[in-house]
């Protein structure tokens, strides 16, 4: 779907497969460095690439500029009943389905969950208090620089800036 390359991740399949005898691995002897594959999409607009596949699909039904306000569920929180949309132009409807998969976004499925505090009143799912918290970034400090020999210095991605 993000059209990459092959599903596989180890530095000697990418060594062979790009075959350029200027794009060598290190030879790295410590086993303290070691050689990670990174694949970048293109990227892919999934709204334009799989238009027509959402349209044709028959369980499917996009609708765009809904957001989801609240989620509602029975009396004791146990099952969700609806979804209540809203529009930025100040519509407002339901959603029921015998299923629901909360997809927001990291930041935004814990702000949904709290906010849909009807019952219980910490909000959705927050039992424990623990929605939301523990949020985790990338954490990264600037460790080292490396500048490698002339003869390795040719990809910017040698440069070891971060550790993680
Ligand atoms: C700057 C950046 C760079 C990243 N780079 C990489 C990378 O190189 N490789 C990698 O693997 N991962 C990367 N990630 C992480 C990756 O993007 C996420 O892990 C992934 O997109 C999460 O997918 P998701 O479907 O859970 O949520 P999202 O992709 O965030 O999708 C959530 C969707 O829900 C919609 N939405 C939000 N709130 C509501 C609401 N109330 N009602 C209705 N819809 C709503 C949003 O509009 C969005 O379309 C990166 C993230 C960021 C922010």
């Amino acid at each position: 779907m993000l059209q990459r390359g092959e599903n596989n991740f180890e530095p000697a399949y990418w060594e062979a497969a790009i075959n350029r005898p200027d794009v060598r691995r290190h030879p790295y002897s410590t086993g303290k460095v070691r050689d990670t594959i990174s694949q970048f999409s293109p990227p892919v607009r999934f709204g334009k690439v799989y238009r027509k596949q959402l349209l044709d699909a028959k369980h499917v039904h996009v609708m765009l500029f809904a957001n989801a306000l609240n989620i509602d569920t029975d009396s004791d929180a146990r099952t969700v009943t609806k979804i209540d949309i809203g529009t930025i132009l100040g519509r407002r409807f339901s959603v029921r389905a015998k299923q629901f998969v909360l997809a927001t976004g990291g930041i935004e499925n814990a702000r949904l969950l709290l906010s849909s505090n009807k019952v219980p009143a910490a909000g959705f799912g927050n039992g424990n208090d623990l929605v939301g918290r523990y949020f985790m970034d990338h954490p990264r400090i600037m460790s080292a620089k490396v500048n490698f020999k002339k003869e390795w210095a040719r990809n910017k991605l040698y440069d070891i800036k971060y550790h993680y």
